[in-house]
């Protein structure tokens, strides 16, 4: 409804069926999701690993393709634009931030070339020069200096690394950045920083951020917006404020349960109750229904669908009945 030219919009239903092959051939599929990231905002995506989290990243930035379903950046259909060769133009508005900074960077490459990279693909800058200039300035925006430009990977910590990352990320001054667990494989001190670093960057820029984390605190830290997700489907998506003070899904809860003083409710910290089930043969009904303390009859039958309740959408027949 709000300036569709400027938000990053996923219809439903897609990703019915998109299958991540992971290492271990393992294969996670996504279905049903859907959301609106308005222009400047951070959406983050929340759940236990192998709830299809990094598949929905994958498939936004273009890695993957959903069998079904659409994604739309600035009104246009992202599959179908990066198979034409305006692609490029749209694609330069995308990036994405992976997880880990020391296989995400080029080991044999100095940073001068893997920041550069980019920039080159795209025909933005030509002149060798130039090259050196922005890469320059790349460095200084996520506090690195220039000199580093001359450095390879293995001579930076893991934060500087990430940093790199983010430089690299942002050579093609895109919009929107997909950033899958950016600060997971960093010590908690370092994580701060480069949370902050991101922080900065998007009010300087007005990038819009999808967010991906299994970590509630941090995504408390960055996110304007939260989709929760279990088993490959969107079960909470709330504004922050108000996911955290009066959580509803009890998938939700027990994520919040598990954090002390995570939200105000006085509830005592409970840890985690058991498992994320096989993605390949999900329970019947409401996928969670097998550690959910509110479970009925309905709930192994019938599988809940995404609906709006006093602004906050949830997919949970307790909520819509009133029980919880
Ligand atoms: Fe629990 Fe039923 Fe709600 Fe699923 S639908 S979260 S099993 S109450
Ligand atoms: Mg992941």
């Amino acid at each position: 409804a709000h300036d569709i030219a400027r938000t990053f919009d996923v219809s439903a239903p897609w990703l019915n069926r998109v299958i991540e092959r992971q290492p271990r051939l393992l294969l996670h599929a996504v279905d049903g999701v859907s959301f609106t990231i308005p222009r400047g905002q951070t959406l983050a995506l929340v759940g236990e690993s192998g709830c299809g989290k990094s598949t929905v990243a994958r498939v936004l930035v273009g890695l993957y393709k959903p069998s079904r379903g659409h994604v739309h950046f600035a009104g246009k259909d992202v599959h179908e634009t990066f198979a034409s060769p305006p692609g490029r133009a749209l694609r330069q508005h995308i990036q994405m931030i992976f997880q880990d900074p020391y296989a995400s960077l080029n080991p044999r490459w100095k940073v001068e070339g893997i920041v550069g990279e980019p920039l080159v693909e795209h025909g933005l800058v030509t002149e060798k020069g130039a090259l050196r200039d922005r890469v320059g300035e790349l460095l200084q925006s996520v506090g690195l200096s220039p000199h580093d430009m001359v450095k390879y990977p293995h001579q930076f910590s893991g934060g500087q690394r990430q940093r790199i990352s983010i430089a690299r990320a942002l050579a093609t001054a895109p919009e929107f950045l997909v950033c899958d667990e950016p600060t997971s494989a960093l010590d908690v001190s370092v994580q701060a920083q480069v949370l902050n670093i991101m922080k900065d960057l998007q009010r300087e820029r007005g990038l819009t951020y999808l967010f991906i984390s299994h970590n509630l605190a941090v995504v408390r830290h960055v996110s304007d917006q939260v989709g929760v997700m279990y088993l490959g489907r969107l079960v909470e998506v709330a504004d922050k404020r108000t996911l955290f003070a009066t959580p509803r899904h009890p998938y939700t809860r027990m994520l919040l349960d598990a954090i002390p003083q995570m939200h105000a409710t006085g509830r005592a910290r409970t840890p985690v109750q058991g498992e994320v089930p096989n993605p390949l043969s999900p329970p019947t009904g409401c996928a969670f229904h097998p550690r959910c303390p509110h479970a009925n009859a309905r709930c192994s039958a019938e599988r809940p669908k995404l609906q709006t309740f006093e602004g906050i959408q949830v997919a949970c027949h307790a909520v819509e009945e009133r029980r919880i």
